[in-house]
């Protein structure tokens, strides 16, 4: 506690430790205590708890002992380094141009999506019919706007991801049997995550056929019998092989008496024209596929979570299956899954769909802002791409603001961190994954780094 109060920090009110005779500033730095009290910063720790509080003021402190803050300034430092949320995930500005970036946690959540999540978060009916008080089928709304979405699906469930998705079919559909697929499809998804790997740790063997790039009906229809669990048909979703090739068609490998399951990654759930080579789950379903996986984080633009679409008796074996219970969603997944079904277009779909000249303009705004302002902003075309999640190959024309390369960092590391590319030694943000609501904040992140 202070025991001189006349050399408090007036303007603060906050206690000090007394300055010694030579008038050392080290002394006239807040006490911790004192800082804690400080109106912000008890507010702060009710918020994000008193630890993240404590070493946002041990750093302001430390700041001040090394002479850059002022002692006067501890508590504004402390409440600058403070940060936003509770968990060390930034929220950033995707201007990478890639649409679905893994490292950016994939498809960004509509906003109905995210209040829906903010709703569930406390205690919910997910599990219980409040018209009767007795329990109920978890997440039945969720599964039935899913349902409703794809009408060629006669049961639908959900799990934790596509590789889950696929490990709940192999364990329940091929355990101790055979899963035969084409050699032009064992697949690495990213990562070091092998597909095949993947499968065989659920203790199936795999029955490869054909070649890499042709692999017929009649490759498979030899390979099957008493021991297939099913035939597996993965969608490369992460390159593409073009010249002598050839696949089996569904339609051919769905008259073979075994299931077929296609793993159709991306999750559109219908067909998307604007990415005419991507399977959806309603087509697929269609033409033959006994069992559809997907993603629900790539191109449906929502949670991370494992969609798998298909015949009833499939889908009642695998949601019955032991494993499934190790492997099921969180009532947070469930509610942003319902929201991002029913709601209103994903980001993901606005960015897919996106204007070219629209975002041109947002960028010529955005550079003759930056540009009075003395930035080295310029626009430049940019080939924006969807992503690992999804259509290797296409390339969405979009438009990037070009800065100087040593922005990148800067950007990265600001108080709104903004993650671009470097390309022929400048900064590129790319707008297309940019919400245009984002222009602003994106316009003061850049503004911030000009000024440091
Ligand atoms: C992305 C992907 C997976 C893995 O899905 P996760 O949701 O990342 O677990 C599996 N198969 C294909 C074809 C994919 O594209």
């Amino acid at each position: 506690m202070t025991t001189d109060g006349k050399r408090r920090d007036a303007a603060a009110g906050l206690g000090t430790q007394p300055a010694g005779p030579d008038g050392d500033v080290r002394r006239l730095i807040p006490r911790t205590d004192a800082l804690l009290r400080e109106p912000r910063l008890a507010e702060a720790a009710r918020r994000l708890g008193a630890p993240v509080v404590k070493a946002a003021v041990r750093q302001a402190q430390a700041r001040a002992r090394a002479g850059r803050v002022a002692p006067e300034d501890v508590a504004d430092e402390a409440v600058a380094l403070l940060p936003h949320t509770a968990s060390g995930l930034h929220p950033v500005i995707n201007a990478t141009g890639v649409l679905l970036h893994t490292n950016l946690g994939r498809a960004p959540l509509s906003d109905a999506a995210r209040r829906a999540v903010a709703e569930a978060a406390g205690p919910t009916d997910v599990e219980l019919d409040l018209a009767t008080g007795v329990r109920d089928r978890r997440g039945r709304t969720a599964l039935r706007a899913l349902r409703e979405r794809v009408s060629d699906a006669q049961a639908v469930h959900v799990v934790n991801n596509g590789a889950a998705a696929l490990v709940l079919a192999a364990t329940a559909l091929a355990a101790g049997k055979e899963i035969v697929v084409s050699r032009g499809e064992m697949v690495e998804i990213g990562d070091g995550f092998r597909l095949p790997d993947l499968l065989v740790s659920t203790g199936t063997r795999l029955r490869e056929v054909g070649t890499t790039n042709r692999t017929t009906a009649e490759d498979y229809a030899a390979a099957i019998g008493p021991n297939t669990g099913f035939v597996l048909k993965v969608h490369p979703s992460n390159f593409r092989i073009t010249g002598f090739t050839r696949s089996a068609d569904l339609t051919e490998l769905s008259g073979l008496g075994v299931p077929v399951v296609v793993d159709i990654g991306s999750g559109l759930l219908a067909p998307e024209p604007l990415l005419p080579d991507e399977p959806d789950a309603a087509s697929q379903l269609r033409a033959g596929a006994s069992l559809v996986t997907a993603s629900g984080d790539k191109l449906l633009g929502g949670p991370q979570c494992g969609l798998l679409l298909g015949e009833e008796s499939l889908v009642r074996a695998l949601s019955r299956h032991p494993l499934a219970r190790a492997l099921r969603v969180d009532k947070l997944t469930l509610a942003a899954l319902e929201a991002t079904l029913t709601g209103p277009p994903t980001p993901t779909a606005a960015a897919l769909t996106a204007d070219p000249a629209a975002l041109r303009a947002r960028a010529d705004r955005l550079a003759a802002s930056l540009s009075a302002d003395g930035v080295d902003a310029r626009v430049v075309e940019s080939a924006a791409t969807v992503g690992g999640g999804g259509a290797p190959g296409v390339t969405l024309p979009s438009a990037a603001l070009s800065l100087p390369e040593t922005y990148a960092a800067a950007l990265r590391t600001g108080r709104v961190p903004v993650v671009g590319r470097l390309e022929a030694g400048r900064c590129l943000l790319d707008l297309r994954a940019v919400p245009p609501q984002d222009d602003e904040r994106l316009y003061g992140a850049v503004r911030a780094v000009a000024e440091s």
